[in-house]
């Protein structure tokens, strides 16, 4: 895309820093403006030097700019909007990268001035850390940012700020609000609400368990762990802002687990076992798009996801070196340690 003179980035925690970083690293602006309500961040994010200039007032960091991204908990739309609106450049896009679509629309559409193009967003890329310190360039690199332009949007804007997220690293993908906050709900909203949930539970467990929890954590709980440690104000948020697409999803899920407590209740290994295989494969279909890395570029965890079983009888190609030379058999017991290491990998 072409240079833009001016974006400005108002939130400089994780996400807002995070593009502040990768709009840098595609020499995207002339002037990458920072604005933030705390002094505190404002001063860290000046010893980091990822934006070229910060504002303690979001009227100056957004005069003159081409791209404005609200980057602050999703709580504090409403407000930065009416204050910054009168100000916007006209042809300017005004967009976000909130968690949810339709609040925002609800929180922010009310104050955009005409000529001014308001364009909801949100990157699917994210680590359980916040602050500026946070973010780096490449967080948005492969991952998915959606669009949910409003009936009416003008094209040639929603594809502008496709180009500015795809210079970022992303892919992008354009879908109705509605839709994005259900589809989200499920893949990421519930999915937070129950890590919550079940780190909540364990802890007040740990008096009956005596600090097993946590020695015994990479039984599965610690996968929990990272998740229930996000940050606790933009998820608040979230739930406060996406309540009927998360009851929703909510509503499902208790039915779903309600099945599986009567499989185990009864000692129904098929249900059980056909279950697992059918969830086992959606992780298969994840790996195989590449959407399991962390956007670190770190595994948490790794699980190692046998191929399908062969057919009986299919009969296996010889390539021409293994006709030549026939392997040697591996001792079982090697197999096995082989077989350990790769499924979990640190
Ligand atoms: P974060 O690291 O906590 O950063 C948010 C920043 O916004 C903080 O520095 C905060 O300052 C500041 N802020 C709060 N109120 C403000 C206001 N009125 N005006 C200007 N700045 C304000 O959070 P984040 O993870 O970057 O999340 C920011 C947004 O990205 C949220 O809307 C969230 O839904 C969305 N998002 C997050 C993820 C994720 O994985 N984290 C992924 C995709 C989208 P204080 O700390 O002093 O309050």
């Amino acid at each position: 895309m072409n240079r833009l003179d001016k974006i400005a980035i108002l939130g400089l925690g994780l996400i807002g820093s995070s593009i502040a970083h990768a709009a840098r690293r595609a020499k995207l602006a002339d002037d990458i403006a920072g604005h933030d309500a705390s002094d505190d961040v404002l001063a860290r994010a000046q010893v980091l030097g990822f934006c070229d200039s910060l504002h303690g007032d979001a009227v100056s960091a957004v005069a003159g700019a081409d791209v404005v991204i609200l980057c602050s908990p999703v709580g504090a739309y409403k407000e930065i909007a009416e204050r910054i609106a009168p100000h916007l450049k006209p042809g300017a896009i005004l967009s976000d990268v909130g968690s949810v679509k339709s609040a925002v629309i609800r929180d922010v559409g009310p104050f955009v001035p005409k000529g001014v193009h308001f364009i909801p967003a949100h990157p699917i890329a994210g680590t359980e850390f916040s602050g500026p310190e946070a973010g780096f360039a490449s967080l948005f690199d492969g991952r998915w940012a959606i669009l949910t332009p409003m009936r009416g949007a003008d094209p040639e804007a929603v594809e502008r700020l496709k180009e500015f997220w795809q210079a970022l690293g992303s892919q992008v993908d354009v879908m109705n609000a509605g839709h994005h906050d259900l589809v989200l709900a499920i893949t990421s909203h519930l999915p937070h609400l129950i890590a919550y949930n079940i780190v909540g539970t364990a802890h007040d467990l740990e008096k009956v368990t005596q600090g097993e929890v946590i020695k015994y954590s990479a039984s599965g709980f610690r996968d929990f762990t990272r998740i229930a440690a996000s940050d606790p104000t933009m998820w608040r948020d979230v739930f406060l802002n996406n309540r009927d697409a998360v009851l929703e999803v909510l509503g499902r899920f208790n039915e779903d687990l309600s099945q599986l407590q009567r499989a185990v209740r009864n000692g129904d290994g098929k249900t059980l076992f056909d279950w697992f295989t059918r969830t086992r494969a959606i992780r298969r279909a994840i790996v195989n798009t590449g959407q399991d890395v962390p956007s670190f570029g770190r595994l948490p965890f790794q699980v190692y996801i046998p191929p399908p079983k062969k057919r009986k009888g299919a009969k296996k190609k010889k390539s021409a070196a293994g006709k030549a030379k026939k392997k040697k058999p591996v001792p079982r017991k090697a197999a096995r340690k082989t077989a350990r290491a790769k499924r979990r990998v640190r």
